[in-house]
């Protein structure tokens, strides 16, 4: 059976980044850069105060000193966003706001608070030290020098740093639409009454929420009982209008289990059925390729569509998405290749398994003895949501291994929804 490692860099081989095209930047978070993000000026771009202060010469607060204050002349005041900056003489002190233009002559501005004004004059009741409380011009970037790579996912402070360079749009790749369908002759949707032996379809709906945590949309979403023509006519509808087709349920070896023959007779090319992974074994992934055989092509018109059958399951259709489906959402989308960094954790009860699968087991963190521990939730089966629910990370128990000893350093990852 394949491993994790190989199932996911055979996803990862046939897909690739959709489209580029430009976003307001206050709608681009999540989104990913299809542009390098080059610094348009110094940053910052004039030399200014850190502080409310008083800007100084180094030379004239020398000595002083709460018991001695340096006494100044005041020979001006300047705001943010003055454009006449005066000069500063020696011997004189300029009243500075944060943010504002830095004085010509002066090397440091006092904080406020250790400097009082008497009448035309301030006390000055400390030293300061060169440059101190100066934010120099292009400290941070020199005009030309890149601040962003292309492939890099926008988060909140990006959006800001790309606006501080007067930046007001962005070329971002686009994102792939999706669509869900539910399979189960079993499932009723939430929220309407269920007679015995049906179960509420709680895949469905936790699918499309992880779908848009990524920024996703999800286009189409349908449920539909285990019979195969009502699933061939859902699955030709949703192949038509989305890039990636997610289906839960019916795709292990069960009589009902009819997913995988239906992709067949859409023309979807099986890459792969069935992975050592626990949860998640039946898990398929496929590709229906028509005209031009390039890679992903932007929207519900993309020459390439990705099917992938996550395992009814609830726990490991979620642990599927994040694992197999969501680094493929993330190439489309356009980010860079990254590995999920993997902690060290120091395991606080004993784990036994099978070999020959890789097992994601549900864990929170906690901190002991100032190291990090990591406490496996309870609830550890695949139906169980309520320890996904809880549960900050997961344990990486290799395919190898039978036994992770109590106390032992075990390898954790976050387990982060957003990415
Ligand atoms: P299957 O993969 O279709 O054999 O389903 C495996 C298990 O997951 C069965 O217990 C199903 O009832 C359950 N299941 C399948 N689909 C869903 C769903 N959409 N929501 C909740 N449970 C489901
Ligand atoms: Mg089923």
């Amino acid at each position: 059976m394949l491993s994790y490692r190989e199932a996911l860099a055979l996803i990862l081989v046939r897909l690739g980044p959709l489209p580029a095209g430009t976003v307001k930047l206050e709608e681009a978070a999540g989104r990913v850069l299809a542009q390098e993000i080059m610094a348009a000026s110094d940053s910052p771009s004039f030399d200014n105060s850190a502080v409310d202060g008083y800007a100084v010469r180094v030379a004239d607060t020398a000595g002083a000193a709460e018991t001695a204050p340096v006494r100044l002349r005041l020979s001006g005041t300047v705001a943010a966003g003055a454009a006449a900056v005066p000069v500063l003489e020696p011997g004189a002190a300029i009243k500075i706001m944060t943010g504002a233009r830095l004085p010509r002559g002066a090397d440091a501005v006092i904080m406020k608070e250790f400097a009082g004004e008497q009448g035309r004059s301030v006390l000055l009741r400390r030293a300061v030290h060169d440059g101190e409380n100066i934010r120099r011009r292009g400290a941070e970037f020199r005009k030309g020098q890149r601040v962003l790579s292309a492939g890099t996912r926008i988060n909140v402070p990006a959006i800001g740093l790309v606006a501080a360079f007067g930046q007001a749009e962005v070329r971002v790749f686009g994102r792939p639409l999706v669509s869900i369908i539910s399979t189960g002759s079993e499932l009723v949707a939430p929220g309407a009454p269920r007679r015995e032996g049906q179960i509420y379809d709680s895949n469905s709906v936790a699918l499309a929420a992880a779908c848009r945590e990524l920024g996703v949309e999800v286009r189409y979403c349908a449920r539909v009982a285990d019979r195969r023509s009502e699933l061939l006519k859902r699955l030709r509808r949703a192949l038509h209008c989305s890039d990636v087709l997610l289906t839960a349920g019916g795709v292990s070896v069960g009589d009902k289990d009819l997913v995988r023959e239906c992709c067949v007779e859409l023309g979807v090319e099986e890459v792969f059925w069935r992975v050592a992974i626990k949860p998640g074994k039946p898990v398929y992934f496929g590709i229906r390729q028509t005209g031009t055989g390039k890679k992903t092509g932007g929207d519900s018109g993309g020459q390439l569509k990705a099917v992938f059958g996550l395992p009814g399951n609830p726990v490991a259709a979620l642990l599927c998405f994040h694992q197999l489906v969501k680094p493929a959402l993330l190439k489309m989308m356009g980010q860079a290749s990254r590995k999920r960094p993997v902690l060290s954790a120091l395991l606080v009860e004993r784990l036994s398994k099978k070999a020959g699968r890789l097992e994601w087991v549900r864990g929170v963190l906690a901190a002991k003895g100032g190291a990090l521990a990591v406490r496996p939730v309870t609830g550890q089966e695949s139906h169980m949501l309520g320890g996904l629910a809880q549960a900050e990370c997961l344990i990486l128990f290799p395919a190898s291994r039978v036994t992770l000893e109590k106390g032992s350093r075990v390898q954790v990852e976050i387990l982060d929804w957003r990415g």
